[in-house]
Parts: structure tokens; C-alpha cells; sequence
């Protein structure tokens, strides 16, 4: 069994619909693929109707969380899975989180229009055809201007790292759980250690989101190194967690191609048995 419960469509930053996407994973030899754009659950319906034969889908999304018991806040990644996509809570968290992504966005149109780079936001809009506005799509047009070559560079602090960043307006990370858990949703925290993106929270965080209703953790990630990997793996067993595997496939917007990281069938069966929102389609 090969299983990857963590990638991107075009409902979010990803490059892939969520139709190819689910045929590049049988493509790629997939047995079972978490469908988790950022902060939304349109690809879902689109991804089940396309299905191929032999691939089960479970739903999810990767929420935009942040940390405020620090020095500063700290912004961090909430994989759920299987929960209920029409709950009014959790569904309304959503539609904020992704509004203000958008007033985010356009704010950094301003600033790149402010220093004569004349990205519209009808461009930036149309590029994201409809889902969760992200920095990628401001990368995209950057490359199309020549101004960068890649979406790696667009993120260097120069670009959109930082000069050009506008911070989101994420969702507390308590209350974030909360949602999740209400409902009926099952939480994996994202990368947990990748530093290589910012600022990570410390294990003291994670050991109180364990007592508050943490699932599991992403301790296999091509952001994490080999000990960063190994810290995590300790920390779950330590807490009673669940340990993934995933690739974070984001199609052309990232290298990272689709099962390069993959979930035990075991810590998959734990999460199945704990998610009370919705089914895994197929398989
Ligand atoms: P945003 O959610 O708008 O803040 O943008 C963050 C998203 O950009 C992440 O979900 C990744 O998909 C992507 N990303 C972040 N850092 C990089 C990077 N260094 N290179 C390529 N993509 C990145
Ligand atoms: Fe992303
Ligand atoms: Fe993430
Ligand atoms: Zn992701």
C-alpha cells in the first residue's frame, strides 16, 4: 500500500486540477491520496467524480494556524482530515481565512505596484481560477514578468519571502483544533519542524495540543532533515500520536513529486477509525 495524505490542486496553490491530480496518483502508483488545499474543501467533489479505479481519496484541508503564546506569532499548518465539510463553524472559519487571504494578496499587488511592478490583481485572480489565493500565484506572475525564474526564488526574502509579504490573518491554533475536532475531523499538524520555511513553534506547544486533542503528526516531510524527522517520530511516541508521511505535491510549483514521503497502512487505519465528518471515497 502507497499512501500520500498530503497534496495541493488548483483549489489552492497547487498546479494540477483536482481531476489530473487524482490521475497522477494512480499515475504514480498511489493506493490512497489525502486531498488537502489550503483552507478549503472545493476540490473534494471534483476529485471523487474523477476518481480513478483502485485509488481511495480522503478528504481533507491544510488550515492556516497561528500561534500567539510566543515572542511573536508564529504561523503553522493544521492537516484534517474527514471532517464534516458542511459544518457552519468550521465551514465559516474557512470562508474568512480565505477572504482575507484575498485582501492579503491584493495588498501585496499594492506593494509590488508601489515599486513599479505592475502585477494586477485580475491576473493574480484568474491564475487562482476560483480557489484559495497564495503567495504561488503571486510567484507566477512574477515569473511570467521575467522579474524571477522560479517560484523558489519568488519566495526569496527579496521577493515574497518578505519585502513583498503581507502576514494572513490565520486562525488561532486552539480554536483552529477546536473546529477541527468539532467537527468530527481528525488533526495532523503539518511539517511541525520545518525550519527551512520560518519560525517553528517549540515542543512545549505541541505536547499542550496533544492534551487538546492532537491526532498526529507529519514527521515525514522534504522539509524536514533526517533528525528533524527522528525528533518528531520520538515526540509522537512519547505524546500517543500518530506519525504520517507525506510529499506536499504542489505540481510545478514545487520539485516535490507526488508519494515521495508515504503513511504507514497503520497510523492510515487510526486516522480512518478516528474521523467521524465524512467517508473515504473508494479504494
Ligand atoms: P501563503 O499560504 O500565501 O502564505 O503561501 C505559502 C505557500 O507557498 C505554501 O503553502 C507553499 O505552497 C508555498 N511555498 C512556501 N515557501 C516556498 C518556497 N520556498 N518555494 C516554493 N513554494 C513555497
Ligand atoms: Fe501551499
Ligand atoms: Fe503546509
Ligand atoms: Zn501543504
Amino acid at each position: 500500500m502507497r499512501i500520500d495524505l498530503h497534496a495541493h490542486s488548483t483549489a489552492s496553490d497547487g498546479t494540477s486540477t483536482p481531476a489530473e491530480l487524482v490521475a497522477e496518483a494512480a499515475a504514480a502508483g498511489l493506493d490512497v491520496l489525502g486531498l488537502t488545499d489550503h483552507d478549503t474543501t472545493g476540490g473534494w467533489e471534483p476529485a471523487f467524480a474523477a476518481r480513478p479505479e483502485g485509488l481511495a481519496i480522503v478528504p481533507g484541508a491544510e488550515l492556516s494556524l497561528r500561534w500567539h503564546g510566543g515572542a511573536r506569532p508564529i504561523g503553522l499548518h493544521m492537516l484534517a482530515y474527514l471532517f464534516d465539510p458542511a459544518d457552519p463553524a468550521l465551514s465559516a472559519a474557512l470562508a474568512r481565512v480565505r477572504s482575507s487571504r484575498e485582501t492579503r494578496a491584493e495588498r501585496m499587488v499594492d506593494l509590488l505596484a508601489a515599486d513599479g511592478i505592475d502585477v494586477t490583481w485580475d491576473e493574480v485572480l484568474q491564475d487562482a481560477s476560483g480557489g484559495t489565493v497564495g503567495r504561488p500565484h503571486l510567484a507566477q506572475a512574477l515569473i511570467r514578468r521575467g522579474l524571477v525564474g522560479t517560484v523558489t526564488e519568488a519566495f526569496q526574502p527579496e521577493w515574497l519571502g518578505a519585502r513583498y509579504r503581507v502576514p494572513k490573518e490565520d486562525l488561532e491554533v486552539f480554536e483552529g483544533l477546536r473546529l477541527i475536532l468539532g467537527a468530527g475531523g481528525v488533526p495532523v499538524f503539518a511539517h511541525p519542524r520545518a525550519s527551512v520555511r520560518g519560525p517553528i513553534v517549540p515542543d512545549s506547544l505541541i505536547v499542550e495540543l496533544a492534551a487538546a486533542g492532537l491526532f498526529g503528526l507529519e514527521a515525514d516531510h522534504t522539509d524536514h532533515n533526517p533528525r528533524e524527522q527522528a525528533e518528531m517520530h520520538a515526540l509522537a511516541d512519547r505524546l500517543g500520536l500518530v506519525t504520517t508521511g507525506s510529499s506536499d505535491y504542489h505540481g510545478t510549483n514545487k520539485t516535490v513529486r507526488l508519494g515521495a514521503r508515504t503513511t504507514s497502512p497503520e497510523a492510515l487505519a487510526k486516522i480512518v477509525a478516528a474521523g467521524r465528518g465524512s467517508e473515504v471515497v473508494g479504494g
